[in-house]
């Protein structure tokens, strides 16, 4: 298709001024010399459904959709893919034909940075913090790749729906969970990778950790933290110091941009460029706010 008219992709959230994906994706059209656009589109909850519309009268290519509003958007959608609504929550949107198409990047982009960093989930056992639109699609991705999965959650109910959520997409995999408080309960040495998937330690609040400091982290863990802002966080350096191996939340954000870029552009994502801003967009924020 020749394209004559600058072509636009929104970012659908409330806040969206600390998100770095419009620094990651200008980045990645400057790159390929595509004369796109990523903007943001501030949407408070209650006027979710009128920027919904304006993306289709608008003629925007298609959006990423992040907090709040990752579950409450698939009801304006034409379709989604079976993946997204398997995990219940979309993160990309592309305009097909007229349609609006809802997809979940997360869920690739978490396992291909665990996999990329040498973690293979298969037959292994993983504890996932959280029970939030991240952690729903961590855990589907980890069940969908072979690994026994327990959800531990501040909110235990929520814990349970997830299991539950998990249990009934028919993946043969064991499925348990536990409330936050119960975690020193659990064979902590049974497992093998602990994720975080709540929000716990993301600026500004980035002396806190999801993870006890009275709990001993096993040295043979891999500890996968989804927070990216800050990169290196508490639970990052909790890991560090027992021995075990870290994973940053930046590789995961880096893969799911890249797999909506390829969704909206049909193109190769340019990942190192991607990869490159991202860093400096997280970097720069740091420096702001210190
Ligand atoms: P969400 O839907 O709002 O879920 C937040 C989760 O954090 C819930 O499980 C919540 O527990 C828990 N939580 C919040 N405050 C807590 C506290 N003080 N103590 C214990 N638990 C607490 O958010 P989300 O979309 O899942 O995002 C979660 C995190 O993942 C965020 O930091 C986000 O930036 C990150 N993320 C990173 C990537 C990436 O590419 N690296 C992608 C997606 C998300 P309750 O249920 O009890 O409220």
């Amino acid at each position: 298709m020749t394209q004559t008219q600058t072509q636009f992709v929104g970012l659908i959230g409330w806040p969206v001024e600390h998100s770095v994906s419009p620094a990651m994706h200008s980045a990645a059209f400057g790159a390929l010399g595509l004369d796109w656009r990523y903007v943001a589109l501030p949407t408070e909850p209650a006027g979710l459904e009128t920027t919904i519309v304006r993306l289709r009268e608008i003629g925007f290519r298609g959006a990423n959709v992040t907090v709040p509003h990752k579950q409450a958007v698939m009801s304006s959608l034409d379709e989604i893919t079976p993946d997204a609504r398997a995990i219940g929550a979309v993160n990309t949107i592309i305009v097909q034909d007229g349609k609006l198409v809802g997809h979940n990047t997360d869920s690739g982009g978490f396992l291909g940075a665990l996999q990329g960093a040498g973690f293979e989930p298969a037959g292994r056992r993983a504890l996932v913090l959280g029970a939030g639109g991240a952690a729903r699609a961590v855990a589907y991705a980890l069940a969908q790749a072979g690994s026994a999965i327990v959800v531990c959650n501040r909110t235990a109910q929520r814990a349970a729906e997830l299991a539950h959520r998990i249990r009934s997409t028919g993946i043969g995999v064991h499925v348990g969970w536990a409330s936050y408080k119960g975690l020193a309960g659990l064979p902590l040495s049974d497992f093998d990778l602990l994720v975080n998937a709540t929000s716990v330690g993301m600026w500004p609040k980035t002396d806190a950790s999801p993870w006890p400091p009275t709990l001993p982290i096993p040295s043979r863990w891999t500890v996968f933290d989804l927070v990216y802002n800050p990169v290196q966080t508490r639970l990052l350096a909790q890991a560090r110091a027992a021995g075990a191996t870290p994973i940053d939340g930046l590789e995961m954000l880096v893969r799911q941009g890249a797999e909506a870029f390829r969704l909206w552009t049909g193109l190769l994502p340019p990942t190192e460029a991607m990869r490159a801003a991202a860093r400096r967009a997280v970097e720069s924020m740091s420096r702001a706010r210190e």
